[in-house]
């Protein structure tokens, strides 16, 4: 089946018990066994599994291609029970550019359970083939990444990964699997902030692993979020998985509504530099081509001419784009992102981010165009 066919069917059947066409929002926390002490309908717990919680992974799981799916309280709660699944002693390739919120676990909670974390440049397959070692046992791929937009080969990095005996996985946040699907490509597991596309409305946090095979990986984890909690609630899953039904024709047009927005800022005398993976010029372009179906995704970022201070007074400037943090939501949203990010930060002090949503793409053109101006 095809995924905007997927979208809408996966995990989904009417309701056995009542008929319900959508699903059913399960909240209690306990469920009853039979006399024989036997849960009557596999769950017993809501820490270990709920229903709600279920049946999302079984809608994840099959979007992805993966033969298991976990979702979890956020983004980085997904990917923190990831990392914290390696044994002591584990050696971690991280992008150096990778999401801010996994830097600074890098940084500053990696070595109190004995990771160690390097950074390395992952679009640099010689710097990748170099900085892997017997002890690695993961390799962080992000692309395109947040917020460079970065293009990595994930099926070369997956490869030397691979034969290194590491784990590789990718976050696909902003691609979602209409536009790339990591686990055809080689990967062993996809991570998913289900806040941003997945959800789609900017009002439900969520988180993802879609494991590529059933086994002792994707136990270990399953194990580690019943133990930690950081499982998704049942209303939060619930969200997602009425987002994930429509997320095929949103990513089509916000990514399509991004292309056009780019190539527009990419002519604009105060722009110096447009980073876009739909671009020609992009450097990561013809990966991007080839591993990307149908879009390049719908975040764009810019580097203005008057460094920070033009950058900071455009972005005070937008009037239709709302000036927040985040990104994947139906709204189109700007931010000064080295301000978003906080001390931590290595992006550029004159780098805007845009999340493009589902206005049209002359309104969004006329905006900035006018927030860029003078
Ligand atoms: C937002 C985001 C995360 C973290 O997700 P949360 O749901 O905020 O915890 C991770 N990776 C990327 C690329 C993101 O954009």
């Amino acid at each position: 089946m095809r995924f905007e066919t997927l979208a809408v069917h996966a995990g989904h059947a009417s309701d056995p018990a009542t008929g319900a066409v959508a699903p059913p929002l399960h909240l209690s926390t306990t469920f009853a066994r039979d006399v024989a002490g036997v849960p009557l309908g596999g769950h017993t717990y809501i820490r270990e599994s709920n229903p709600t919680q279920s049946q999302l992974e079984a809608a994840l799981a099959p979007l992805e291609g993966g033969e298991a799916a976990l979702v979890f309280a956020s983004g980085m709660a997904a990917g923190i029970a990831l990392l914290q699944s390696l044994p002591p002693g584990s050696h971690v390739l991280l992008p150096d550019d990778v999401y801010y919120g996994f830097r600074v676990a890098g940084q500053e909670l990696f070595p109190a359970w004995g990771l160690h974390a390097e950074a390395v440049a992952m679009d640099d397959l010689a710097a990748v083939a170099a900085a892997l070692r017997p002890e690695t046992r993961l390799v962080w791929i992000e692309s395109p990444s947040n917020p460079l937009l970065k293009v990595v080969d994930v099926a070369a990095v997956a490869r030397l990964a691979r034969a290194a005996g590491a784990v590789s996985v990718v976050d696909n946040t902003f691609a979602t699997p209409l536009l790339q699907r990591p686990l055809t490509l080689g990967a062993d597991v996809v991570l998913h902030s289900t806040t941003k596309y997945f959800g789609g409305h900017s009002d439900v946090q969520g988180g993802a692993l879609i494991f590529a095979r059933r086994e002792a990986l994707a136990e270990r984890v399953d194990h580690l979020r019943h133990i930690t909690g950081g499982v998704a609630s049942p209303f939060n899953s619930w969200l997602v998985l009425r987002g994930l039904r429509t997320l095929a024709c949103r990513m089509a047009v916000q990514s399509a509504n991004a292309l056009a927005v780019a190539r527009a800022l990419e002519g604009h005398p105060a722009v110096a530099r447009t980073f876009y993976p739909g671009l020609e010029k992009h450097p990561g372009h013809a990966i991007a081509a080839r591993q990307m179906t149908g879009g390049f995704g719908a975040i764009i970022s810019i580097q203005v001419s008057g460094g920070e201070e033009a950058a900071v007074r455009a972005v005070g400037r937008a009037a239709l784009f709302t000036r927040a943090t985040s990104l994947g939501g139906v709204e189109s949203l700007i931010e000064h992102r080295a301000s978003s990010e906080g001390p931590a930060s290595r992006t550029p002090r004159d780098l805007i981010r845009l999340s493009i949503g589902l206005e049209h793409p002359d309104d969004l053109i006329a905006d900035l165009a006018q927030a860029l101006d003078r």
